[in-house]
Order: C-alpha cells, then structure tokens, then sequence
C-alpha cells in the first residue's frame, strides 16, 4: 500500500518514556501505521527526518488560548512548539457561561488576560459552537472556570455563595459538562473564584461524581500559605470524589523555595491513600498573570469598573498601597526580600509603548 506519510531517519522518541531510537514513521490517512527502521515507499510525502526527533504532539496541560482562538485559530505559537492538544479554561477563567447583562463584566474580567473578546454566547455549549465554526487547528479540552459560574450564578460579590447561588452554578456546570467540558477550574487567588470557601468547592466536586468531572485548580497561595492550600485542594479532590490536578506547581518567593519537598509530599501522600491527585509544571523560574492581581481581592468585588473607582478614590488606595506592603500570600511579596517591583514586567498592554516596562520604571 502507498503511505500518506513517509517520515525517514529521524530520532523517534515515542512518549512511553523508552530512549529515543533511529525509526522510521509511516503514516496512512490519520493515523499512524507502522513504525520501524527501514520502512519502504511508496509514499504521497516523504520527509527526512535525519538529525531531528520524532515525537507524538505535546499536550499543554495547562493554557490560557482559550481567549485567542477566535482571533488565531492557526493558533500558530503552539503548534510551532509541537503542542497538538491543550488544555484551557484554567485557573477560574473560561468565557463562557455568562448572562446578556454580565457582557462587560466578563470583558474586564477575562479579558484582561490580554484578549479582546467578542462575547456572542450565552451558555457553555454555545461558545463551544463558535469556537468550533472557527476550527482551531490544535486539539482542545475545556474547562469551565469557577469564576465564570459565580459570576453568572451569584454576579462578583465578594460573599460564600448559599444553597441557592450553589443550586444555579451546579445547573451551568451540568450544561458545560453536557456540552463538552471535562470539568471546573478554580484560581483561588483571581477575585470572584478567591471569594470561595472550601466547602462550596467541594460541593461542586460532588456534582461532577458519576459525570467523570475533574477539579483543576490555581491554589489559595502559592507563596506563604503553599502547604494549606496543597492540602485543600487534596481535601477537595478526597472529599468531593473526584480527580484532581495542581495547576503550575511552585514555591513561589525565594523565601518559600525550601517548601517545595513538603508540598510534593503532601501531593505523594495522598496519592499513596488513593486520591486522584497530580500536579504540572512551566519550565522556567516566572510566572505571568493580570496585573491587577496585585491588588486586594476586596478591591476587585463588583468587577472592573468599581475596582477603577476605587483607585481614584484616595482612601481606597491608600488601603490598597498599605496591604500591598505587607509580606506574605496575596500581594506577592514586593516590599524587600521577596519579588520586587523592579522584577515585574509589563509583557502586553493596549498601550504597546508600556511592552518591557518594570513596574518601577513605569512608576517613575
Ligand atoms: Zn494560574
């Protein structure tokens, strides 16, 4: 039979975790079918591969491209990595469920990913819809973030959620899940999902049993409070029934490095009593978010627009300026010692000439 595919010569390193090994690949239609030295023609293409490695598509576990495929559905800065497959709707974010009336709202909050939205859906299932009219040329799983459920059931009030905001976020989560998502993600630390108390989480964990759901999370702290918020995600997993992952594992602040083996411990303990528990990692020493994250989660409550009046108004901020000075979790350390203002870098903005700014540049 002829090949669709001839890749000749190349290192195949397989992702079983075996060494790399002199193979060729030979593909017919969408799939692979043989794979062995010497595989003969004839074939549609062939491509030689000598001197470079042959791999399976690499899945990012863990991407925010969810905001960018309607504009770049080539999602081109993946696909040149290797990455076939990724992950998205992390860390609390999705765009999708939202009410007419919430549009705004999820802009500023979403958005400030660095996306420009342009929000059509209502539910879940919905935005899956468009997103698939747009055909992204990489393999997605979704998530449907804990943020976009709140806000939708219980609007960015900064308060647990009652028996009846809990009652409306499980009807949208079952929609998502009906529709496609593979389950929730929280980012405790992103305003309104850090308004949570473990209990709600767990709820909704509850709801995903028996529907095959996952629990993704951004955890309450990755800083001074690392080890508890380990063990509230575990808690979340083992009590709710449902599998969890630990978003970017880290030791975040040079003073919290040592940490690092006991929250890893934390994770293979709970693996050793049979909690569904794993965690990823980037591979590089920073991290990258909004930078209105700064700020206190109080700040943030009503969304974009009240956290905009609360910085022009002088109390407000002077609250704000003393909280951020204070070491610890939730404003990242900037006072001295931990991660300084001259270390945090303005990688985009709708104002380009800021791009490569630090933050104590752009102040002076
Ligand atoms: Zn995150």
């Amino acid at each position: 039979m002829a090949w669709s595919l001839l890749i000749r010569g190349g290192t195949v390193v397989d992702g079983s975790g075996a060494p790399g090994r002199r193979a060729d690949v030979a593909v017919a239609g969408d799939r692979v079918a043989a794979i062995g030295p010497g595989l003969a023609g004839p074939a549609e293409r062939v491509i030689e591969a000598g001197g470079h490695v042959v791999a399976p598509g690499f899945i990012d576990a863990h991407s925010h491209s969810d905001l960018f495929y309607l504009g770049c559905p080539s999602a081109e800065s993946k696909v040149r990595q290797g990455v076939t497959t990724e992950v998205v709707g992390m860390c609390s974010f999705s765009q999708a469920p939202l009410r007419p009336e919430q549009r705004e709202v999820i802009q500023g909050w979403a958005g400030g990913i660095g996306a420009s939205l342009d929000l059509r859906w209502e539910t879940f299932g919905q935005y899956l819809d468009a997103l698939r009219a747009v055909r992204p040329s990489v393999n997605v799983a979704h998530f449907v973030g804990h943020g976009a459920l709140r806000i939708a059931a219980m609007g960015f009030e900064a308060r647990p959620a009652g028996p009846d905001d809990l009652r409306a976020m499980e009807r949208r989560l079952g929609e998502a899940m009906d529709a496609g998502a593979f389950g929730f993600s929280t980012g405790l630390v992103y305003p309104p999902s850090a308004y949570s108390e473990t209990d709600e989480l767990i709820a909704l964990a509850r709801f995903m049993v028996g529907r095959g759901g996952l629990y993704f999370s951004h955890i309450r702290g990755e800083s001074a409070m690392l080890l508890d918020s380990i063990a509230e995600a575990v808690r979340i997993g083992e009590t709710g029934g449902v599998g969890v992952q630990i978003s970017h594992v880290k030791a975040s602040g040079r003073e919290n490095w040592p940490k690092i083996d006991a929250a890893l411990r934390l994770i293979e303990q709970a693996r050793a009593r049979g909690v569904d528990v794993a965690g990823d990692v980037y591979p590089y020493n920073a991290g990258s978010t909004k930078m209105d994250n700064l700020m206190p989660a109080w700040a943030h409550e009503g969304g974009m627009a009240r956290l905009l009046e609360r910085l022009a108004d002088p109390a407000a901020r002077r609250r704000i300026v003393a909280e951020c000075l204070v070491d610890g979790e939730r404003w990242r350390n900037v006072s001295q010692g931990g991660t300084g203002f001259d270390q945090i870098f303005i990688a985009s903005c709708k104002r380009r000439e800021l791009e490569g700014l630090n933050l104590a540049q752009l102040a002076q």
